[in-house]
């Protein structure tokens, strides 16, 4: 092939596909960052002489938030009532409508109920931390909190001035760092700051539904076209331009829905693209989630490799240096510019969503971090990433987007002067040092300015006020004048010392996340290229699993009825080992057991992946727990003689397990049941049989004997001959309340000794929102809790309740949301939302749906025809307490509720006597302490979804019809299966009480 042939191959494929460790160990790139950070003493000293005029030209400046004082004195507030004032107006700008908005203030400024709460919520001011806003230090004394600032400010002033001040703090929050409602305000104030370039940025949060993404399509097109109007005849990189995310573009922004993501969004960011080289702007991709950056940087390169886009030289993207990919990006862009032959524009940022990536990180137990977890290891690797962009000029037009005076005197050492690459800032955000830079200078200076109406500014403000208040940032520090400004001048390689301290020592690695006592399990990120590719060849051509032999249900109980004694003397720690040695072969298995999850179990990757490490959580967390509940503990009592409580197996216990968790109900029964000194007769669903022999298999291979864990494969007849036989000490059941009464009357039944029956049911599970809720998180919530798994999950959402207020506007981004989901094959990678279980199921919910056909608000439309899909659908309710039954599949049932009748809300959900899993939206404590104190539901959870509940972490179970407890993962749970002994021994009885006698005084 000729090379002009392969370029044009290239450029119509798309660049070569980036790739690069995930998450790579800190230590190693410590190593070569450190080695590489050695400076000679003169440019140490220029960097010195320079940061520190900087800093002082801040502090000499720095007013915090423009135009606070004539506000401060147009309602007599002093400066840190001011600020208190800003904190709340921050929660009220997610507030759609003013009754709630007064409702709000009111809640957070009514006295007297404050100080009823010992342990205050802070989750209304997410901006706690806000409370900084850069110049707190100076005027906020230790202990001070914004409710108790707020609170003798209400009695000071009154409720109807604090609310008139508190829209002010609102317009002017929104100001300070939003350049204009619309793009034309904009304009209009950045054509007062000529010093500055501008690039401008369109808030909102991602897309959730096509709608959304095509409102932002036409808002940035729009907002092309009017910067290109008015950029006048500067040239390149001096024009003016816009910042795009890509995640504001597609409804389904993720790695799983890679080839649609190409496919769609390719052609509209082209076009836009296309726009932008019309009028010769600078067109920057923002940086989102490490997750999403293979995917991003996959479209961007089939959109650079356009032919259309040649000799533009205004494209360019944003790279996080706190990534440890980040030197990866840097060169990949620099080979892609090399090979098409065009410069283009790179921004250097830190990185936004810190705090984001450490907890995803954690909860999909990954291996490592993708993000580095010191601040100065993301300063050191910024500062290498620097060096890497000013050598690949002129292919590349750096853009160095920073706030830090450190950072910025670094730069300009690096460079060795101003030229050949811009600085950026945030509108809002380093005023001080730029202007004070720009006159020392001349160097050029790019504004990030965001665009959009009080309603977008959220998700933003939020990030800002963070960054403003956290610990770490140099704007918190800077403005603060008690730290010394060599404090501030500390190097970044000087912070580290050595590549044994690149990690954060009280940031744990995910696996290391519940302590020594025992490892997370290890899960995989989709949105690493390389592990799924792994994952999914792993799962394709895994051998299939040795399945365990079924008995017959009389041979089984024998059987057990037999191995029980010996079993139950084994100490402890030998049964305890042994689950965790099965543990060890789940995750060894791992492919193969997702494959028969699937199979079998119809269930999605990330649906059967998590179902592996929750089956091996349980493993862990039992031995754990038989480790600290089932030994023997000294009870306290007289001298001259022992106490000791111990705890043994009841017998034969029978564990009926469902299908919709095949794996880890089915452990998690089994292996504390065994764990507690048990022998186990284990009853699979009758769907899902090899999934239950396959984890027997595990189980014995794992240490547990043969003669201690029998199998039984069967139907419901198999399960309920099995808890009448009278060798039966316990059963351990999950499944629906109906067989769960029959077990109980049939148990009841029985003479001899009474057992206990450990049931998991289902129940009516009902998500409450209230108006100050966030509707885009209210809507990703929903979709999880209610369709995921297909809805077939105890814990999913069924009854949605929504305040009448704000229903029409979360209702319709619900439906759009749901509109955006794959119906189909589970083996797909792409699919969200698999097929129910059996025909039986399917037949039952569409049923369900056909009798409710005039409340049917939304159906999917695009599922599958044949096979067992049910398309998911939104059925409209009058009252909650229309809904009396348990709807297993992807069925969400929706009310609507008045301000005024939330009690009545709260009657007709306690009336269906369940209590399982209970979702609340709301941004006042209040309401969500309310709620929590009518309703007794067994698994709480407040602004997030209701599914998946871990191991340890969330003890799972209901109370009323939903089950008897205790907890599953839970720490009460082991106690139940084990009965309990006392051992009291008179230690005086051989002639006296030597120990006693022995005392010295
Ligand atoms: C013009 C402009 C455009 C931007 N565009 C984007 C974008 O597209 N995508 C994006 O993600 N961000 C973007 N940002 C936000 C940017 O990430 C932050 O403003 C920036 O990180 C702040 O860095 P600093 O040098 O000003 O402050 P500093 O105070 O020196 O650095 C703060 C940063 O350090 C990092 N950090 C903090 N604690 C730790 C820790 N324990 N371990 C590791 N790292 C830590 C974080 O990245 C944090 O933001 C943009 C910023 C600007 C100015």
């Amino acid at each position: 092939m000729s090379p002009q042939v392969a370029r044009q191959k290239d450029q119509r494929e798309g660049l070569p596909a980036f790739s690069a460790p995930y998450a790579p160990p800190d230590e190693a790139l410590a190593e070569t960052l450190l080695r590489e950070a050695q400076r000679p003493a003169d440019a140490e000293a220029r960097i010195d002489a320079r940061a520190t005029r900087l800093v002082e030209a801040i502090r000499a400046k720095s007013g915090g938030l423009g135009g606070i004082e004539d506000f401060l004195r147009e309602y007599s507030l002093s400066t840190r009532e001011g600020l208190a004032l800003m904190v709340l107006a921050e929660a009220l700008l997610r507030v759609p409508d003013a009754a709630t908005a007064d409702r709000l203030i009111e809640d957070k400024l009514a006295t007297g109920d404050w100080t009823h709460h010992e342990v205050k919520s802070h989750a209304l001011f997410v901006s706690a931390s806000a409370w900084a806003l850069g110049i707190s230090a100076r005027i906020i004394q230790p202990g001070e909190t914004p409710e108790n600032i707020l609170e003798s400010l209400g009695k000071r002033l009154g409720l109807p001035a604090v609310r008139a001040a508190t829209r002010q703090a609102m317009r002017l929050l929104g100001s300070h760092f939003v350049l204009g409602q619309s793009i034309e305000e904009a304009l209009s104030r950045a054509s007062h700051h000529r010093e500055f370039r501008y690039s401008y940025d369109m808030l909102g949060e991602g897309a959730r539904t096509a709608a959304d993404a095509e409102r932002y399509f036409v808002s940035y097109a729009g907002a092309i076209r009017a910067i290109g109007q008015t950029a006048g005849n500067v040239q390149l990189p001096d024009r003016p331009g816009i910042s795009v995310k890509l995640s504001a573009l597609h409804p389904r922004y993720e790695a799983i829905s890679r080839e649609r993501v190409l496919e769609e969004l390719t052609p509209r960011v082209l076009e836009l693209a296309r726009q932008a080289k019309a009028l010769d702007l600078n067109f920057t991709i923002d940086a989102e989630e490490a997750d999403r950056l293979e995917l991003s940087l996959d479209l961007i390169g089939a959109v650079l490799a356009d032919p259309s886009l040649a000799g533009w030289d205004g494209f360019g993207l944003a790279v996080q240096a706190y990534q440890k990919r980040a030197l990866a990006i840097i060169d990949w862009v620099r080979d892609a510019a090399g090979v098409l032959d065009r410069r283009l524009m790179v921004r250097l940022v830190k990185g936004a969503y810190w705090d984001t990536e450490v907890k995803r990180a954690q909860e999909r137990g990954l291996a490592d971090y993708p993000v580095f977890t010191r601040k100065a290891m993301t300063d050191l690797n910024y500062m290498a990433c620097v060096t890497r962009l000013l050598a690949a000029r002129p292919h590349l037009y750096p853009q160095f987007a920073t706030h830090n005076a450190l950072t910025v005197a670094s730069v300009i050492e690096e460079a060795g002067g101003v030229e050949g690459y811009e600085f950026q800032r945030l509108h809002g955000m380093g005023e001080a040092l730029y202007e004070s830079l720009i006159e020392e200078t001349g160097v050029a200076c790019r504004v990030y300015a965001p665009v959009g109406g009080h309603r977008d500014l959220l998700a933003y403000l939020v990030r800002r006020l963070l960054e403003n208040g956290a610990n770490s940032s140099f704007v918190s520090v800077a403005a603060d004048p008690s730290v010394p400004v060599a404090d501030i001048l500390k190097r970044p390689q000087a912070w580290i010392a050595d590549a044994g301290h690149a990690r954060h020592r009280r940031i744990p690695l995910p696996r290391d996340l519940y302590g020594p006592l025992r490892k997370n399990s290890a899960g995989v990120e989709f949105g690493d290229g390389a592990s799924l590719a792994a994952l999914l060849s792993g799962v394709k051509s895994a051998a299939p699993l040795a399945l365990a032999r079924g008995e017959a249900a009389a041979d089984a109980l024998a059987g057990a009825a037999q191995g029980f004694a010996s079993w139950n003397e084994t100490p402890v720690e030998e049964r305890a080992a042994a689950l965790e040695r099965t543990a060890d072969l789940y995750e060894r298995n791992r492919d193969a057991l997702i494959a028969l999850l699937q199979s079998e179990g119809g269930k999605t990757l990330d649906d059967a992946l998590a179902e592996v490490r929750e089956a091996v959580d349980f493993c862990r967390y039992y031995a754990t727990e038989a480790r600290r509940a089932l030994v023997p503990e000294r009870m306290p009592g007289p001298t001259g003689e022992t106490n000791e409580l111990t705890h043994r197996g009841r017998g034969v216990f029978v564990c009926i397990s469902p299908w919709n968790f095949p794996l880890a109900i089915f452990t998690g029964q089994v292996v504390s049941a065994l764990v507690a000194g048990n022998s186990v007769t284990a009853k699979p669903a009758e769907q899902t049989p090899q999934m239950g022999a396959a984890a027997v298999a595990l189980m014995h291979e794992g240490g547990i004997p043969k003669s201690a864990l029998h199998l039984v494969l069967g139907d419901g007849k198999v399960g309920a001959a099995l808890t009448v036989d009278p060798r039966v000490a316990g059963v351990a059941f999950t499944g629906s309340t109906e067989v769960a009464r029959q077990i109980n009357r049939s148990l009841a039944a029985k003479d001899g000794p009474i057992v206990p029956l450990i049931a998991e049911t289902g129940g009516i599970n009902a998500m409450i929102v209230d108006a100050t809720a966030l509707p885009e998180q209210v809507t990703d919530d929903v979709i999880t809790s209610a369709f995921r798994s297909a809805g077939q999950r105890c814990s999913a959402l069924r009854l949605l309740c929504v305040q009448e207020d704000v229903a029409d506007r979360i209702l319709e981004m619900i439906e759009g949301a749901a509109r955006a989901l794959v119906v189909g094959d589970p083996r797909e990678i792409a699919t969200h939302v698999g097929p129910v279980i059996d025909a039986e199921a399917k037949e039952k919910l569409d049923k369900w749906v056909a009798v409710h056909a005039n409340r049917v608000c939304f159906r999917h439309e695009a599922a599958p025809s044949a096979g067992l899909y049910v398309p998911p659908a939104i059925i409209a309710l009058d009252r909650a307490r229309d809904l009396t039954e348990e709807v297993f599949g992807p069925i969400l049932h929706v009310v609507r509720w008045r301000a005024d009748e939330l009690d009545r809300l709260l009657d007709d959900i306690a009336g269906n006597g369940y209590g399982l899993t209970l979702g609340i939206h709301s941004r006042i404590d209040q309401t969500a302490e309310h709620i929590v104190r009518r309703l007794a539901n067994g698994n709480i959870y407040v602004n997030r979804n209701m599914i998946g509940a871990v191991v340890g972490t969330q003890p799972f179970g209901g109370s009323g019809l939903s089950g008897t407890g205790p907890k599953a993962g839970g720490p009460n749970y082991l106690r139940r299966f084990a009965t309990e002994q006392v051992i009291t021994v008179n230690t005086a009885a051989a002639g006296g009480n030597a120990s006693l006698l022995a005392e010295s005084e």
